[in-house]
């Protein structure tokens, strides 16, 4: 079996949701005999850093290089990708389920021909069948998939998927990419947002405020506690539609999927549709002054009480633990 993993590069840096799914692609080509390879799509890819998945056991990196993929465009990029793999014969496209992933993935297996699969939280090999488990219904249940003859484009979660680190030589082949001639969006600049802090999807470690914050000026309180952890701050859904916080730090079933090491809800009921965008994070920690709120059937440590006095104190003792 071949399979393809894609290398997503912002700023001139790998994300590191690229090496967790390459890990699993490397997984999945010993465990089948076959061969699992990284994919970088762009100009400005370095032989360098095109080196780089030597650190998860990928034998073989491919650069897709056409003026046209200067800047990413959705529908230019899958056509590179798709064309490139149909001709190289591989069988599967694993993909980090980034933003960028998420956008691209479905095109791809489209132009591909082949099955897709979102938001994958598991991934294993069963009597020579790749299994897939997703979370469905707003996490209320997983669904396991297979596919026929192991041809598929999938994403996996982010930060659920461990880099397992097992080192080998790399060879790097350029290859000028094939394009179709797509309709296309024309993509003619990015704009930093105004947020210092990290993307929720993508953090290791997230504090988030509910209704229970009362107001937006009391964010900044968690926007502190978020940089001191070198986190990022998100919120609920009822936060965000009273306008205190902008959409993008949304969690939940209409904002983003997090999987975070520590996740802190302060002052979040816990509704179903916040949980389907949290509950695989591996340590929860709520603050509500609610004993009976849902949040704490889900939580890992659950504190009792009022979050204006508890987290100025989390704070101070984060402050004092970081010297
Ligand atoms: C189709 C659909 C999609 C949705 N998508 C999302 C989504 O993506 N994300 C999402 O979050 N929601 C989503 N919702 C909304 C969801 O149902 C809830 O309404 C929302 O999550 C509630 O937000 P909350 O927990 O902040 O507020 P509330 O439910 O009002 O909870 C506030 C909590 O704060 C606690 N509190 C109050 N004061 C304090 C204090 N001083 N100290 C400590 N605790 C305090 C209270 O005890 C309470 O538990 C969706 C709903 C629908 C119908």
């Amino acid at each position: 079996m071949k399979i393809l993993t894609y290398f997503e590069v912002k700023d001139g840096e790998i994300k590191k949701a690229s090496f967790e799914t390459a890990s699993k692609a490397a997984e999945i080509a010993e465990k089948l005999n076959g061969e699992a390879c990284a994919l970088f799509v762009g100009e400005n890819i370095s032989e360098e850093m095109a080196k780089s998945p030597s650190r998860v056991n990928i034998k073989k990196s491919y650069i897709l290089k056409n003026e046209s993929l200067k800047t990413f465009s959705n529908s230019i990029y899958a056509s590179a990708i798709s064309n490139f793999a149909k001709e190289r014969e591989f069988d599967a496209i694993l993909f980090p389920a980034t933003s960028t992933g998420k956008d691209l993935a479905p095109i791809v297996s489209a132009y591909f021909d082949v099955p897709y699969i979102s938001d994958v939280i598991k991934v294993d090999v069963e009597n020579g069948d790749v299994t897939f488990v997703k979370p469905i219904f707003s996490g209320k249940a997983m669904k396991k998939i297979s596919v026929e003859e192991n041809c598929f484009v999938a994403s996996l979660r982010v930060n659920v998927f461990p880099v397992i680190e097992k080192h080998c030589e790399t060879l790097v082949e350029s290859v000028e990419a094939k394009l179709d001639d797509v309709k296309s969006s024309k993509v003619t600049g990015y704009e930093k947002g105004s947020s210092e802090l990290l993307d929720v999807a993508e953090a290791d470690i997230i504090i988030s405020g509910g209704r229970g914050m009362k107001g937006p000026e009391n964010f900044e309180m968690l926007a502190e506690v978020a940089k001191l952890f070198g986190g990022a701050m998100g919120a609920s859904r009822a936060a965000v539609d009273a306008g205190w916080v902008p959409h993008s730090h949304q969690v939940g079933q209409t904002g983003k999927v997090v999987s975070p090491s520590l996740y802190i809800a302060c002052g979040i009921s816990g509704a179903i549709q916040h949980l389907a965008g949290m509950s695989s994070s591996k340590v929860i920690v709520a603050i509500n002054k609610d004993k009976d709120a849902p949040i704490f059937n889900v939580a890992t440590y659950g504190i009792v009480g009022d979050l204006f006095e508890i987290v100025p104190l989390l704070k101070e003792e984060i402050k004092s633990l970081k010297g």
